[in-house]
């Protein structure tokens, strides 16, 4: 049997508190966060070809198509910080997405874990109104519920934070939309697998990420 790697799925609405979490388990686990929304944003803001391709489809609040983004984590999955897995933070977004990764991580024993982050809508539009985000680092805050030190500017490298475009109302809608319509089926496929578990989002952001290591921990004996 070939080496077994530790692949953790974040689900969760937008701004459910993912990419937060993500970048706590990072320190926490040892494990590469792998964002498919920040590669994507990272592509806009440097102009390369796949992020003009993308652009228009996060622009409208849509799902970039999935050979682009399959391609782009397959070819993230072997850079070697990924040699003892990752903590998938916003892929896979779809069932499409979901049999490819699997198929990705079925010779090192597949996917782990796949904690469900609730909170209800009304605090996911709460949260993605109120969240500001470095122009440099991606480091995620919100102007009431995790506030920089200095309004304005990130603590850890001091870069602009700044409201992502399509985090403004109208495409904050259509993304709540082709959530439940794409996203939250994964829900009943980890679930069939006997991988989901759900947490308590609404918890402060220590307490899910306490909660997360809980299920991480058991998931994954030391
Ligand atoms: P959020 O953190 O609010 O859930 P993301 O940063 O994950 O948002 O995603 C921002 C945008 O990037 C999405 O609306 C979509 O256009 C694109 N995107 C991110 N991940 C994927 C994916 N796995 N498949 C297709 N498009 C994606
Ligand atoms: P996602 O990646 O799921 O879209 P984020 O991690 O970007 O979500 O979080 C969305 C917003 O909610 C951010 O402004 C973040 O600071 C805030 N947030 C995250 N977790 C919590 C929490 N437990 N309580 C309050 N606010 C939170």
């Amino acid at each position: 049997m070939s080496e077994q790697r530790t692949y953790i799925v974040l689900l969760g609405v937008p701004g459910a508190g993912k990419g937060t979490q993500a970048k706590l388990l990072e320190q926490a686990l040892g494990l590469p966060q792998i964002s498919t929304g920040d590669i994507f944003r990272y592509n806009l803001k440097h102009e390369t070809e796949l992020g003009k391709l993308a652009k228009s489809y996060m622009d409208r609040g849509d799902l970039v198509p999935d050979e682009v983004t399959i391609r782009m984590v397959e070819e993230r999955l072997q850079q070697p910080d990924c040699a003892r897995g990752a903590i998938m933070d916003g892929f896979p977004r779809n069932l499409v997405q979901a049999a490819a990764f699997d198929k990705m991580t079925a010779p090192y024993g597949g996917v782990k874990v796949a904690p469900l982050i609730q909170v209800d809508d009304e605090e996911t539009i709460r949260r993605i109104t109120g969240r500001r985000t470095c122009r440099t680092c991606g480091a995620v805050y919100h102007i009431l519920y995790n506030p920089p030190k200095v309004a304005g500017v990130c603590d850890i490298d001091g870069g602009e934070l700044y409201q992502r475009e399509d985090d403004k109302e109208e495409t904050v809608r259509n993304r709540l939309y082709v959530y439940y319509k794409q996203t939250a089926p994964l829900i009943g496929y980890y679930f069939a697998k006997g991988l989901l578990r759900e947490i308590d989002g609404t918890q402060s952001i220590e307490e899910v990420q306490n909660a997360l290591i809980a299920v991480i921990r058991e998931a994954q004996p030391a």
